[in-house]
C-alpha cells in the first residue's frame, strides 16, 4: 500500500517509521518545492503533484497549511482522507470556530475582524481580556496579539491593520480570554465505518506559547467521556476518517475546545511508547481501510519536546523507560529537533525519572521543567 503525505516534516517521517511494518510506504509531498521525497531520507523521488496523485493509493497531509488550489487536486483524485474540507477547516480559524459552533461544542466566544469596525464591535460585544488570532497561518502562538488594557487598543489596532494589509485573503479572529486550569488535548481516529478510538486526555505544557511537555497519565472517566463526545461530534460533522487531534481548556472540569488539529499531533508523540499502537500507525490503519488498534495506556508516559538543539548528553539513553526521537533536521533556533519519551510502571516511578532526566538536561535549552515536574499532581 502506497500512502502520499502531504508535507515531508516529522510527522510524515514519523509515519514513514510506523509505517514500514505493516508494509505501508511513504511517499511525502513538499507543497513549497513540488517535490517528491523520501520522508526518512528527504531523498528526490520525484516531481509534480500530479505524478505524485498517480502513484498513490491513498493520500493524506501532515499539516493544515496547504493551498486551496492543492486540496482540492488531492480531493478531485477520489482518494484523499480526511479530504479537503477538514484540512481546511484545521488551517483557516474562521471555518474552525464556525465548524465547532455549528457541533455545538463549547469554545470561546469569537468574532472575525476584517476591519477597524468589526474589532471595536469585538471589544464591546465580547469584552476585555480578548486574545487575537491569525485566520490562517497560525502555529506554535505566533500570529497572536493580546488586548486586556483599553488604553493600548489604538495602538494594538495599528499592527493588526499593517497585518491585515500584507494579504487580502488574511482575517484575524478575536476570542475570549479562557481562564483555564490547565490544557488538555485528546487524539483520537474515526474509522470509515464510523468507529472511533481515543487515546486517554493528554496534559499539555506550554513555554512561550510552544508544547514543551505532554504527560499521559489514567485520566477521569467524567472529563475523558466529555472529550470523546465533542470529537464524534466534531468527526461526524466532517465525516473523517483518520487521526484528529483536539486541544481543550480544562475550566474547573469542563471542557471548552480551543483548536482542533486535522492530523496526528504533538501531543500524540507519547503514544509511541504508552500505547500499543501509536498515533502514526492509527492513522495509517484508518486512511487504508485496516481495523484501529488498541488505545488504553500502558504506563504513564510523558514527552518533552527538543527545540532548537540537535545533541542531548548521552547519559540520558541510560535511564529506564527513555526513548530518543530525532526528527534528522538541520539546527535552528526554537525549531523542532527531535523528542524524548519517558514511560515508567507507575505515575511515581515516572515523576522520579522525571526528576533524574532533568538533573541530565540542560536547564537552558529545556527551561521551566522543574516547575511542570511540580505541578504534575499524584
Ligand atoms: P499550536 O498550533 O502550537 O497549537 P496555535 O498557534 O495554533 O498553537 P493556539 O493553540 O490557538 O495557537 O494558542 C496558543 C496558546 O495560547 C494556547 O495553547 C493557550 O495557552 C493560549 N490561548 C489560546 N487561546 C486562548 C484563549 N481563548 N484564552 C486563553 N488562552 C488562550
Ligand atoms: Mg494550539
Amino acid at each position: 500500500m502506497k500512502v502520499l503525505v502531504l508535507g515531508a516534516g516529522q510527522l510524515a517521517r514519523m509515519m514513514s517509521l510506523a509505517g514500514a511494518p505493516l508494509n505501508i510506504s511513504i511517499s511525502a509531498y513538499d507543497v513549497n518545492t513540488d517535490a517528491i521525497v523520501h520522508p526518512l531520507t528527504q531523498h528526490k523521488l520525484g516531481t509534480g503533484l500530479a505524478n505524485a496523485i498517480a502513484d498513490a493509493d491513498v493520500i493524506t497531509a501532515e499539516f493544515e497549511h496547504i493551498p486551496v488550489a492543492i486540496l482540492e487536486q488531492c480531493q478531485q483524485s477520489g482518494k484523499f482522507l480526511p479530504g479537503s474540507d477538514a484540512i481546511q477547516a484545521g488551517g483557516d480559524r474562521r471555518l474552525e470556530k464556525a465548524l465547532l459552533a455549528r457541533c455545538s461544542v463549547a469554545s470561546a466566544g469569537y468574532k472575525v475582524i476584517n476591519n477597524e469596525a468589526d474589532f471595536k464591535q469585538a471589544i464591546t460585544s465580547l469584552g476585555l481580556p480578548l486574545i487575537f488570532k491569525s485566520a490562517l497561518e497560525g502555529y506554535d502562538g505566533k500570529g497572536q496579539w493580546r488586548l486586556k488594557d483599553p488604553a493600548q487598543a489604538d495602538m494594538l489596532w495599528q499592527q493588526m491593520a499593517d497585518f491585515l494589509a500584507t494579504d487580502a485573503k488574511q482575517a484575524i479572529v478575536a476570542e475570549q480570554f479562557i481562564g483555564f486550569n490547565r490544557e488538555l488535548s485528546l487524539v483520537a481516529a474515526r474509522a470509515s465505518n464510523g468507529e472511533v478510538k481515543a487515546y486517554p486526555l493528554t496534559e499539555n505544557h506550554h513555554v512561550n506559547g510552544v508544547l514543551s511537555v505532554s504527560l499521559a497519565r489514567p485520566v477521569s472517566s467524567t472529563l475523558q467521556a466529555q472529550a470523546e463526545q465533542m470529537f464524534s461530534a466534531i468527526a461526524e460533522e466532517l465525516n473523517y476518517v483518520g487521526v484528529l487531534a483536539i486541544e481543550f481548556f480544562d475550566v474547573d472540569g469542563t471542557l471548552m475546545v480551543n483548536e482542533i488539529a486535522p492530523r496526528v499531533h504533538n501531543s500524540g508523540h507519547w503514544t509511541q511508547q504508552g500505547a500499543d499502537v501509536c498515533q502514526f500507525e492509527q492513522h495509517l490503519r484508518a486512511v487504508t481501510g485496516l481495523p484501529l488498534g488498541n488505545t488504553a495506556l500502558l504506563r504513564p508516559t510523558l514527552m518533552i519536546n527538543i527545540l532548537g538543539e540537535d545533541t542531548t548528553p548521552a547519559a540520558i539513553l541510560g535511564l529506564a523507560g527513555l526513548h530518543l526521537h530525532w526528527y534528522g533536521k538541520t539546527k535552528r533556533p526554537g525549531r523542532k529537533m527531535g523528542h524524548i519519551n519517558l514511560s515508567a510502571d507507575s505515575l511515581a516511578e515516572l515523576k522520579a525519572h522525571f526528576a533524574k532526566l532533568i538533573d541530565l538536561l540542560p536547564a537552558t535549552a529545556f527551561p521551566e521543567l522543574e516547575q511542570m515536574l511540580n505541578q504534575i499532581a499524584d
